[in-house]
């Protein structure tokens, strides 16, 4: 019994998803032996469901991936597993006895009718009624956690990423998260992999929106907002980070990909936007400036550089995507002085 409160409170006093599922991952070791144990989060979009491993106990011992990232090594789509699929269809617990005896049992951690994080144990040993009952109410105790803080970071109009999460998710691509040890060391550029191609942020503003809110009135300008942000979710990478930024503006956060990619990804979203109507506004339009993230950058350097590029844009007939680095380049605009050796504070 006062194991088990230890644990819960070793769980509810983060707020780091990485520390949290290290505490669940413990938890669960000690106080039920699983001989595996796996921590998987969801990403269940409009394309393919995805799980990302970003947890997990067993042979090898413990294995703790940064949860805010999701790496594309450790990911894949959750039809590969037929169990994993059940739970998502069945959206509660499911069981599975192996040849050897032993069974697998997956919880999902439901958010909104679709699972957002799932549990999966293998164990050897039958549990008592009451064992199994704690599991449950600890499983249960995670998930509402998660909740919780889900519910804190997400913006409520658009369910996207709020700024409020922006600076730590950027934190953690430049490596410069201080709080998270898991990222200690771990430099971008190592992230990035052989093809060494950079992360890329992409600011997004919608044009002229202050006429549809005079137009229209707030509440469509809402709607339209939220139509926006469903679009967004449908033209982008289940691994690119999505932000509500400001009042009319989003942010993306792409995933290492060249110059050539990160353009015409940004380019199919801008031209779905264009073409898509918005309920009773009809046809809206965005603007979009880009840049790439750069090793030794502040997250208000490459706003900054994206938001030159948006700027130009919206001095330049608006509803186009823009890069910082290739405006530079043709002499379109100047190079952005970089204060080397000072520390920014926030
Ligand atoms: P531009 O093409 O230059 O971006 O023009 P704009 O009118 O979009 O830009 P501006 O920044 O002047 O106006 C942004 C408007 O967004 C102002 C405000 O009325 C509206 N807005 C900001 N937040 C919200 C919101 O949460 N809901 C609604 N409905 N409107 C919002
Ligand atoms: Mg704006
Ligand atoms: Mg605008």
């Amino acid at each position: 019994m006062l194991d088990l409160i230890n644990h819960v409170v070793q769980i509810s006093s983060r707020r780091d998803r990485t520390e949290i599922n290290s505490a669940i991952v413990d938890a669960l070791q000690h106080l039920f032996h699983p001989r595996e144990t796996t921590i998987y989060r969801c990403y269940t979009g409009a394309r393919k469901p995805m799980v990302y491993t970003c947890a997990a106990y067993g042979a090898a011992g413990k294995v703790l991936r940064n949860a805010y990232l999701p790496d594309k090594k450790h990911c894949f789509a959750l039809e590969r597993d037929a169990l994993l699929q059940r739970c998502r269809r069945e959206k509660s617990a499911v069981l599975d006895f192996l040849a050897d005896g032993s069974h697998r049992v997956i919880f999902p951690i439901m958010h909104l009718d679709e699972p957002i994080y799932m549990i999966d144990l293998t164990l050897s040993d039958q549990f008592s009624g009451d064992e199994r009952v704690t599991l449950m109410g600890l499983i249960e105790y995670f998930g509402n956690h998660i909740n919780l803080l889900d519910y804190g970071e997400t913006d409520t109009l658009t369910g996207l990423a709020s700024r409020k999460t922006f600076d730590k998710h950027l934190f953690e691509l430049l490596g410069q998260a201080a709080a998270d040890p898991q990222s200690n060391g771990t430099s971008p550029s190592r992230r990035r992999g052989a093809s060494d191609a950079p992360h890329w942020l992409a600011v997004c503003d919608i044009d002229h929106f202050k006429q549809v809110n005079d137009t229209f009135g707030h509440l469509i300008g809402d709607e339209v907002l939220i139509m926006l942000a469903q679009a967004m979710r449908r033209a982008f990478r289940f691994d690119d980070q999505l932000f509500r930024f400001g009042g009319e503006e989003f942010i993306a956060l792409l995933q290492p990909t060249d110059e050539a990619d990160a353009l015409a990804v940004l380019e199919r979203f801008r031209s779905d936007i264009e073409q898509q109507p918005f309920s009773r506004v009809g046809r809206i339009t965005i603007s979009i400036g880009l840049s790439a993230l750069r090793s030794n950058d502040t997250p208000t350097d490459v706003i900054d550089r994206a938001d030159e590029a948006l700027y130009f844009i919206k001095h330049h007939g608006r509803n186009q995507v823009a890069c910082y680095e290739q405006l530079v380049a043709a002499g379109a605009i100047a190079a952005k002085e970089i204060a080397k050796g000072e520390v920014e504070l926030f």
